[in-house]
């Protein structure tokens, strides 16, 4: 029988709400035989993660979900199968953290500027010591009534134009496949659909990303409808890139997004798990 592949998920140690570990409890009761735990620049979690997957017979991939600057965008680049121990990737690691941090306290500062006071400090309590997000900031102004729900506050808040919207400095393309490649791994772009870019610079994007070395791109993601995973698999098809499958899990709070519950891949597409060594 074929296994099931989640090859996109977040825990607490970016802006997920699950442990490491809960969140790999949870992979295995929804029947994932194989799991990529890919927080937000960061490989904080993938040691809990591991020896909680070894203790139950699941296969857990490490990741990384990369912020990338390409063309005055943020897009996300996945790596797959990367060893966290790498130098350089490291290395990478902290020049993003270090402007995450930078940008906290900067969103901290233009939202005081609106009227709302405390906000970096009640998103720095909500990271608990790990790296700090716009979901960090997005919890604290809906439980404080700014907004109704998550998604109402981004596009109220934290999105272009709005009073707490920083403008992103993070990794140039090259650089990021660059030190997934050089830990081992293999690049992905994630959840294609959801950039603002139209269907020719997309393909521009796939090819600049081929050309750095990267070698897939997320067919099936918790934010794609069918007609998105079509195109997208047709895409992967001319371009000749591998295709991925990850929900982006966050954690329960979004039931729209299931662990492990992606549909197979279309059958023109060749797996970015093809030459996997899994049993
Ligand atoms: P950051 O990397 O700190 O800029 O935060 C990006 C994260 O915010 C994404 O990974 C999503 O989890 C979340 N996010 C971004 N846009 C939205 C949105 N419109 N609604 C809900 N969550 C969002
Ligand atoms: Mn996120
Ligand atoms: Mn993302
Ligand atoms: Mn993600």
């Amino acid at each position: 029988m074929s296994i099931q592949y989640d090859l996109h998920a977040h825990s607490t140690a970016s802006d997920g709400t699950l442990s490491p570990s809960q969140l790999v409890q949870l992979a295995h009761r929804q029947g994932v035989g194989a799991l990529a735990l890919t927080d937000h620049d960061e490989t904080a979690g993938i040691a809990e993660a591991r020896a909680t997957a070894d203790t139950l017979g699941l296969t857990l991939v490490p990741g990384i979900e990369l912020s990338v600057s390409w063309r005055h965008q943020t897009i996300h680049i996945v790596g797959l199968n990367i060893d966290p121990a790498n130098d350089d990737l490291q290395q990478g690691l902290d020049k993003l953290r270090q402007f995450r941090q930078w940008r906290a306290e900067e969103i901290g500062r233009r939202l005081a500027k609106a009227r709302i006071p405390g906000a970096y400090e009640a998103a720095r309590g909500l990271a608990r010591g790990q790296i700090i997000s716009r979901t960090h900031f997005a919890h604290f102004l809906v439980s404080n009534g700014y907004a109704k729900d998550v998604r109402s506050v981004f596009k109220k808040y934290l999105v272009r134009g709005k009073p707490g919207y920083v403008p992103g400095q993070w990794a140039e393309l090259g650089e990021a496949v660059g030190w997934i490649k050089g830990a081992g791994g293999q690049a992905v772009i994630a959840h294609p659909a959801r950039y603002k870019i139209s269907s020719s610079v997309l393909r521009k994007l796939v090819e600049e990303f081929k050309e750095c070395g990267g070698e897939g791109i997320e067919v099936l993601s918790g934010s794609h409808s069918r007609d998105d995973a079509m195109k997208l698999s047709r895409l992967a098809q001319q371009a000749e890139i591998k295709a991925s499958a990850g929900s982006d899990y966050h954690g329960p709070e979004n039931p729209w997004v299931e662990l492990g519950r992606l549909p197979p891949l279309p059958e023109n597409c060749t797996p970015i798990w093809h030459d996997w060594d899994l049993d």
